[in-house]
């Protein structure tokens, strides 16, 4: 609490009480104190790849380069090190232009379309990873909604599914329509997540594996940005999972954004 005081006088000018005004700060401190955390994190997520850049860079430049089979090695890292730093910087601004509320672009559209489009980009990787990718759809699936932003949010979906599912597994994108709603979920046979982590994971940067969340060429922002997206469409977002047994991510939108 942070306290501030004023006295009370009456028309002589005598004290006849104190007026005590208690603020609360915690809520204050708490938001300070994630912003300060979300800058720590930034700067160590970049610091990373910036450091293996240089150091690489430096070897090279000290003779290495002499050498071919070392020097394509080592252009190979720096060149991955650089998408990484790449694919960092363009979730930021993802994530900073959701959390800014930047206008959507409504238009009606097919999610299912949407969705063909994401398979389209995601069914080369579930194949080199054993994974099997179906899509079932029930009904129409027209809302009134941003396209790219939504494709972003299945995006990012499906490829945590492919990503937290090992070789072998299923991964299962529903669509399916009722009364006022369409419907999406994308259910996994992957590693899961324990109960208390569910709360956690759309915390930006909140990885439950740091190396494997990493070497799946996760930066840990895809979900808080998944979450802003579909705030921003009225939509409702519910995690189910069970640890070695896999999880389900639904998506609930409503066909009409505007009116109700
Ligand atoms: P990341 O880039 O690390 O995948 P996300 O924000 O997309 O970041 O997800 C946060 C964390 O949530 C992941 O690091 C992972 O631990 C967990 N997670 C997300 N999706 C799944 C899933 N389908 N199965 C198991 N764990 C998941």
């Amino acid at each position: 609490f942070d306290v501030s005081s004023a006295p009370v006088l009456n028309n002589l000018g005598k004290l006849r009480g104190i007026v005590l005004v208690f603020h609360d700060i915690t809520e204050l401190k708490k938001l300070e104190q994630i912003r300060k955390d979300f800058v720590a994190n930034v700067s160590h997520e970049l610091k990373t790849p910036v450091t293996s850049l240089k150091g690489f860079a430096e070897t090279l430049l000290d003779g290495a380069a002499d050498q071919p089979d070392i020097r394509d090695k080592f252009l190979t890292i720096m060149w991955k090190e650089s998408e990484r730093l790449q694919l960092l910087i363009q979730d930021l601004l993802d994530l900073s232009k959701a959390e800014q509320g930047y206008a959507l672009e409504l238009q009606e559209v097919s999610l299912a379309t949407i969705v063909e489009e994401v398979l389209l980009i995601l069914e080369p990787k579930a194949e080199e990873k054993g994974i099997a990718l179906k899509f079932a759809v029930e009904g129409a699936t027209t809302v009134e909604g941003d396209g790219q932003r939504l494709k972003q949010v299945f995006i990012n979906l499906i490829n945590n599914a492919l990503n937290y599912t090992p070789a072998g597994g299923r991964v299962l994108i529903r669509l399916k329509e009722s009364a006022e709603k369409v419907t999406f979920s994308v259910s996994d046979t992957g590693i899961g997540i324990k109960k208390e982590e569910i709360s956690r994971i759309f915390e930006r940067f909140y990885r439950v594996d740091k190396g494997r969340s990493r070497n799946s060429g996760g930066t840990g922002l895809g979900l808080a940005i998944v979450k802003h997206l579909v705030e921003a469409h009225h939509g409702r977002i519910h995690v189910k999972s069970k640890v070695g047994e896999g999880s389900t991510f639904t998506l609930v939108f409503r066909k009409k954004f505007t009116n109700n």
